[in-house]
């Protein structure tokens, strides 16, 4: 596994347990700060159970929806009921999460080697059977493998060494995040103003976050599309900086007093980076842009993706036979392919400040259109159940198969 974050260990302690070799290489030497919002989504608290992680028993704080705020209306909607995921979501700092997970891969099993680089893949009569590393003091090694994972991140270099690039005509997130010391860090609802405003007053199509990490701080951030009609002309660290003003009374934290330095970052979202794989390597996480389109969430998706990769390696091992590798793009597409394709395109209307501004007047005036709203951003659709939800999104992925290339 080339990339030690939810993805990479997900796999790697997916297959450890499975009784097969593994190495994961992660790139620091030590626990990092990914920047990252924190939140927890009931989907990714589910695949998390899955892999024996309780994010509260880590010192994560539970959620239990998401406070949306919109001109001067308020809406508390809770996490949608699921017959298969939880009704609540959790918070929790990335390092702790990243660093329990690398250290779950290593107890079950897995060689995890921190402050080792791939820098380039190891190639064999064409085929990809391995990385080349090298540590913070110089030295280098080439580690082999069988099958090889990429699973580092939106910039994904070792992706774009195996030849995978992501499609420009479809959306990007650009997101920047910091923390504050707040005594409201321990409530249970995230809050999540759509459309803040940037400095000179105007409205961004996008969104501010605040989670209350429950450590005695809260993560603000923002987040627009690359759709966005003005997008070139925002300074996203400026417009953060304008929403931690405009949320510190609320929260009760000094603006001024940030934690950490933020940081921009872009998410490639919605299936927009492939080929997902290759013949002896399969891509996974931001690395294979699997985020969320509706709100750039990608831990679930991470775990998700490793799930998916996990089970079509461990044939290939246990069978001895390369092909199963074959499976996984229609895995990916059978669980992702249609949501990340309505999510693309309701990226490109909703980066229309006209028409954002249209949907949220109207849905912030019911309480059961926001539910909706949040079931779809969260991708918690039912299959057996038809609610307005599921209604909306049929109509809308109706209307997906009309632009077969957004
Ligand atoms: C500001 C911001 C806020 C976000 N908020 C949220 C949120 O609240 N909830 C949510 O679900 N998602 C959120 N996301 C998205 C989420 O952070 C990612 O989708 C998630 O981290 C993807 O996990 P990953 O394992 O694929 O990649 P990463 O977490 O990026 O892990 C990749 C790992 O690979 C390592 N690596 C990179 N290159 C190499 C190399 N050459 N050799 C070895 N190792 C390497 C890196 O050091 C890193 O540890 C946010 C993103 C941003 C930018």
């Amino acid at each position: 596994m080339v990339g030690g974050g939810p993805a990479g260990s997900a796999v790697a302690i997916r297959l450890a347990r499975g009784g097969h070799a593994v190495t994961l290489i992660e790139k620091r030497p030590t626990p990092r700060h990914k920047a990252c919002g924190d939140a927890l989504t009931p989907r990714a608290v589910d695949e998390l159970d899955q892999l024996g992680v309780d994010p509260v028993e880590l010192g994560g704080h539970r959620t239990i929806g998401v406070r949306l705020r919109y001109n001067d209306r308020r809406q508390h909607v809770r996490w949608p009921e699921h017959p298969r995921f939880p009704n609540t979501g959790a918070a929790l700092r990335r390092p702790v999460l990243d660093e329990h997970l690398r250290d779950l891969a290593r107890r079950s099993g897995a060689q995890v080697l921190m402050g080792h680089e791939a820098t380039a893949p190891v190639a064999e009569r064409g085929l990809v059977r391995g990385a080349r590393t090298v540590t913070e003091e110089g030295a280098t090694r080439d580690v082999l493998a069988r099958f090889v994972v990429v699973a580092d991140g939106a910039n994904s270099r070792f992706g774009r060494a195996l030849g995978t690039t992501r499609d420009r005509n479809w959306p990007y997130g650009i997101a920047a995040r910091t923390y504050f010391a707040s005594p409201l860090a321990s409530q249970p609802w995230i809050e999540s103003v759509l459309r803040p405003r940037d400095a000179d007053g105007r409205r961004i199509s996008g969104f501010g976050w605040v989670t209350p990490v429950g450590d005695g701080t809260v993560n603000v951030g923002t987040a627009m599309l690359s759709t966005y009609r003005d997008v070139r002309s925002v300074n996203a660290l400026k417009w953060l900086d304008h929403f931690a003003q405009q949320s510190a009374e609320r929260w009760q934290f000094d603006a001024s007093q940030q934690l950490k330095s933020p940081t921009r970052f872009r998410v490639p979202l919605g299936s927009s980076v492939g080929p997902k794989m290759g013949p002896t390597f399969l891509v996974v996480g931001d690395a294979a842009g699997a985020a969320n389109p509706f709100n750039g969430d990608g831990v679930d998706a991470a775990l998700l993706t490793a799930r998916l990769a996990s089970d079509v390696l461990d044939d290939a091992l246990t069978s001895g036979t390369a092909a199963s590798l074959q499976q996984y793009p229609t895995l990916l597409a059978d669980e992702l392919g249609r949501y990340h394709h309505v999510g693309r395109l309701s990226a490109r209307f909703l980066g229309s400040p006209t028409i954002a501004g249209m949907v949220l007047s109207g849905a912030m005036r019911s309480p059961d259109a926001m539910a909706g709203v949040l079931r779809i951003g969260a991708n918690e659709l039912r299959r057996e159940r038809t609610g307005g939800a599921e209604r909306v999104y049929a109509l809308a992925a109706a209307a997906s198969r009309l632009a077969p290339s957004w």
